[in-house]
């Protein structure tokens, strides 16, 4: 099993020049770091008190919300941002820009970096996510598309919609003088692979060296899979034991996928409809399709959990109340799922989750 993910590590990335950043030695906050892009990755590793003391494991939590754009998605912006300069696609000030479909993360990284770098950014998105996202975006100084919430099979659905932009860039006569290198540039973080390899290269060796390899399960979300594959991907081939659980919010197919192998099985509460259907507070994680990046290390995933709404918010409130740990909605999802690893293991376990993002973003909606 894991064939596409194994195939993917022994043969092709040993060949593959395009690195992400790797962590420095001397580690955060003792280092001079050039530019915002220096700031990216490199996170602590976090012992969440209560959880930990409440059921006798140490749960452990990335804390990716350090990152300068405020989430994980800093890393992937960066990688696909460099790989398309290593492959001679995107050239810096040249009026070149980048569009993406995203729930938020993604864009806001994405615009940051292309600020940074040099590039102008379109972000495509649905409409019905957190106002301080859009407002965020809008600062940062990309231009944002709002798109009604739809299935993947329609074309306006923001992926596809992405997509389309930035197939249509430079066709449209603006006026303006064109340079001859000058594209437009879709990130497709679902099916790019630079998404994989930056927590594949750096998330994953970073979680390896911080616990020297003592860890017992791995439990996250998903939205493209970029993370869980990633970390899965190398982690499971240097700690033998290790077992991977993936978190699903209400109306993702994912649970289903790992669990049965198919996605659209109808569940009790919520039939068959999908996640742009079903009424969740939780963003950034859930989806009702295989991606590529998903799909990487789908195989050397072990179980799954559904965490609901509820649950999350519960979750969220006690991490302020007993650890002053104000977390977004993902985060909140994924230490949902890390207690019920805790309790299946018994005491003693290591659990490593990511804290993707703070509550910072999710004030209108989540919080
Ligand atoms: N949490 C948040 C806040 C996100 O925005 C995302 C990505 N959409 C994830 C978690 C999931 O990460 P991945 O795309 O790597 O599965």
């Amino acid at each position: 099993t894991g064939a596409l993910c194994y195939y993917y590590y022994s043969t092709r990335l040993l060949q593959n020049s395009k690195t992400a950043a790797s962590p420095p030695a001397a580690g955060r906050g003792s280092v001079i770091v050039e530019g915002v892009d220096g700031l990216i990755g490199n996170t602590p590793l976090m012992k969440i008190r209560s959880l930990s003391e409440a059921t006798g494991c140490t749960i452990l939590g990335k804390a990716e919300f350090l990152n300068p754009g405020g989430s994980s998605k800093d890393r992937v912006a960066l990688n696909i941002i460099r790989s398309a300069e290593e492959d001679g696609i995107l050239k810096p000030h040249n009026g070149s820009t980048i569009f993406e479909g995203t729930v938020g993360s993604t864009g806001i990284s994405i615009a940051m970096i292309a600020r940074a770098k040099g590039y102008k950014a379109w972000i495509v998105m649905p409409d019905d996510q957190a106002q301080e996202k859009y407002q965020l975006l809008e600062k940062l100084g990309a231009h944002v598309e709002k798109v009604r919430p739809v299935s993947i099979i329609d074309k306006k659905q923001f992926v596809n919609l992405a997509r389309v932009r930035a197939s249509q860039f430079g066709k449209v006569d603006d006026g303006q003088q064109k340079l001859s290198d000058m594209v437009g540039y879709f990130a497709d973080q679902f099916e790019n692979e630079a998404n994989f390899r930056a927590h594949y290269q750096a998330t994953a060796p970073e979680i390896h060296q911080q616990t020297q390899g003592r860890l017992d399960a791995l439990v996250l979300g998903a939205g493209t899979g970029g993370t869980l594959s990633g970390l899965t991907c190398y982690l499971k081939p240097r700690i033998p034991n290790l077992k991977v659980f993936l978190a699903d919010p209400q109306g993702s197919g994912l649970y289903n996928k790992v669990k049965f192998n198919t996605m659209y099985a109808p569940t009790e509460k919520e039939g068959t409809r999908r996640r742009h259907q079903v009424d969740t507070v939780v963003e950034g994680i859930g989806v009702n399709r295989l991606t590529r990046n998903f799909d990487l290390g789908r195989q050397l995933v072990d179980d799954a959990y559904r965490v609901t709404d509820e649950e999350a918010v519960k979750m969220s409130r006690f991490l302020v109340r007993e650890d002053g740990l104000f977390l977004g909605s993902s985060s909140a999802v994924n230490c949902v799922a890390a207690v019920r690893v805790a309790k299946q293991l018994g005491p003693g376990h290591v659990i490593v989750t990511l804290l993707n993002d703070s509550g910072q973003r999710h004030l209108t909606k989540f919080w």
